[in-house]
Parts: structure tokens; sequence; C-alpha cells
């Protein structure tokens, strides 16, 4: 499953950052999944249920912060929401959107004791 492999490396940042710190427990991980990342986050959080277990974070909250998908259209110049990966553009219907927000996948912060 896609979504285990990217909470494994998930678990690797906190984890290397946790013990970096000292730390002796994992409050919570903060993420950023873009809406254009891929990523389906009921699949996400599950894995993370799973995988969790047995390291410093077995305890801790997943935070996901999603960040919307925005494009902008090469030909009308044009900045517009942008659902899905590979959109034409809604206002002139020419041109494929280039992605310029939303494809984030990101560990933000981690919360340590
Ligand atoms: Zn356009």
């Amino acid at each position: 499953m896609h979504e285990m492999s990217i909470v494994s490396g998930i678990l690797d940042i906190a984890g290397n950052e946790a013990r970096a710190a000292g730390a002796r427990i994992i409050n919570s991980v903060e993420i950023e999944v873009g809406e254009l990342a891929g990523v389906e986050i009921p699949s996400l959080e599950f894995c993370f249920e799973v995988a969790r277990r047995g390291t410093l974070a077995e305890t801790a909250d997943l935070v996901i912060h999603e960040i919307p998908g925005r494009g902008h259209c090469p030909d009308c110049d044009r900045e517009v929401a942008m659902e899905y990966f590979m959109a034409v553009c809604p206002e002139c219907g020419q041109a494929l959107l280039e992605i310029l927000q939303g494809r984030e996948l990101r560990v933000r912060s981690i919360n340590v004791d």
C-alpha cells in the first residue's frame, strides 16, 4: 500500500527528530498533505494507527493539514482552484493547468516530551 510507505517515512523522520532531541515520547506529528499529492487521508490515518505501534509515536496523534490545490493557466494567466492532478483551465477551457500548490507531502512539526 502506497500510504503505508509514506507513513513509515513520516515515522522515520519523527523518530529521528525525537531521538535527536532526547525525547521519550512523541505526542503528536503534524503533516501537510496537498490535495493533489495522490494520498488518501483515511488510508493514511489507518496506516498510521497500525505503523506507530512499538515506536516512540505509539500514542501520538496524527494532525493532518490539507493544502488545497491551486493552478495557473498559461493561456489566460489566471490562478484557479485545482482539484485534479491533470485539469483543464475552468476559465478558458484551453490549457492544462500548471500546479502551483497542492503537491505537498511533508512533516510540519512534531511535539515530543
Ligand atoms: Zn485559462
